[in-house]
């Protein structure tokens, strides 16, 4: 491992890292890699700890999260609540683990109930397999569903106690303002600190990664476009410090905010070159023509979930166009859905 790579994933080192007055970081790990780790938020809020995020349900993250609230001299039993951004496991299932156990309450954005209410109906990846299949990606689809792994068990897919609407909550020492910002996800949430000057972000900004869209059981039609004006959204605010749920704390979110909307009109760019060419062409075929990762690697080079991922987000971006009226699309007999540049 070279030395920038350590420093990349210095922040998943296990702690209590204070991050504002009253304001604590905890990393808590994730069974597979990729993200590497998930960061909770420990407020304190008088009296004990408010959680922003709850962590994924397994047995290392527990450990972690006693370790780093005993750090604070503190126990798990001393948090009262925990609000979620969103309804992903590393995000909410440590929490119903906790809740169960201290009757700690959790809220979470009500654009999240239906995908928590249908978890158990809806099959693995369906509609992220549906996409590839109108993407003329049939037999990557195929594989997926053949050899993509063990299905996500169910387990701690528990209804919060309240539901979370745009406005003020109220947590003892502070008020934070809960912001909806769909686009990761149809119900996804930040919370602000407007006088700590604090974006609890959780996966809408991330400091070394572009958040994946959409990848939920029920997205909306058009979760990329949900996701820029949620980005325009917390650029309107004034510039905050970052809290992500992946990643190190950063000091600007209009910084970060102004990178990932320059990736996307750079991605929109390189569509529209590959588009440009003349003809009707489908989803797989245009990620088939685009770099992936910082590396730029083809998309046949990478696992089969990672292709998935990246003809889902190549799909979100030719809709994009289309919706603005760029290009044009029709569905062959087979369903399959083709694009072509407006002549
Ligand atoms: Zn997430």
């Amino acid at each position: 491992m070279t030395t920038a790579s350590e420093d990349r994933l210095a922040w998943t080192r296990p702690g209590a890292f204070e991050v504002a007055k009253g304001v604590y970081r905890i990393p808590l790990p994730m069974p597979e890699d990729g993200l590497s780790a998930i960061n909770v938020y420990a407020i304190e809020d008088g009296t004990g700890l408010t959680l922003v995020d709850g962590g994924w349900a397994v047995a290392p993250a527990r450990r972690d999260i006693e370790a780093a609230l005993k750090q604070l001299g503190t126990t798990p039993r001393s948090i009262t609540r925990i609000l979620v951004t969103h309804a992903h496991r590393d995000h909410y299932t440590l929490a119903v683990e906790l809740r169960r156990e201290f009757g700690t309450r959790i809220s979470l954005g009500i654009d999240e109930k239906i995908s928590v209410e249908g978890i158990s109906k809806s099959g693995r990846f369906a509609t992220q397999l549906r996409i590839l299949r109108e993407s003329g990606a049939e037999e990557l689809a195929w594989k997926i569903e053949h050899d993509g792994g063990e299905p996500e068990p169910l387990t701690n897919w528990e209804l919060p106690d309240e539901w979370l609407h745009e406005g003020q909550v109220d947590i003892g020492t502070r008020q934070l303002r809960i912001l909806s910002t769909p686009g990761h996800t149809r119900g996804h949430v930040v919370f602000i600190d407007e006088e700590d000057k604090l974006l609890l972000a959780g996966d809408h900004v991330l400091p070394h990664i572009t958040p994946s869209i959409g990848f939920e059981a029920y997205p909306r039609e058009s979760p990329l476009q949900e996701f820029l004006d949620s980005l325009r959204k917390v650029r309107a605010l004034p510039d905050l410090k970052l809290l992500p749920a992946h990643g190190p704390a950063a000091p600007s979110v209009h910084a970060r905010v102004d990178e990932l909307m320059a990736h996307h009109e750079a991605r929109f760019n390189e569509i529209r070159v590959v588009m440009g060419a003349s003809g009707w062409k489908h989803g797989y075929e245009v990620a088939q023509a685009l770099g992936w990762t910082r590396r730029k690697k083809a998309l046949l080079d990478m696992d089969l979930l990672n292709q998935m991922l990246a003809v889902n987000e190549t799909v979100h971006h030719l809709r994009v166009l289309e919706e603005q009226g760029e290009l044009e699309k029709r569905s062959d007999p087979s369903g399959v859905v083709l694009f072509q540049k407006v002549p």
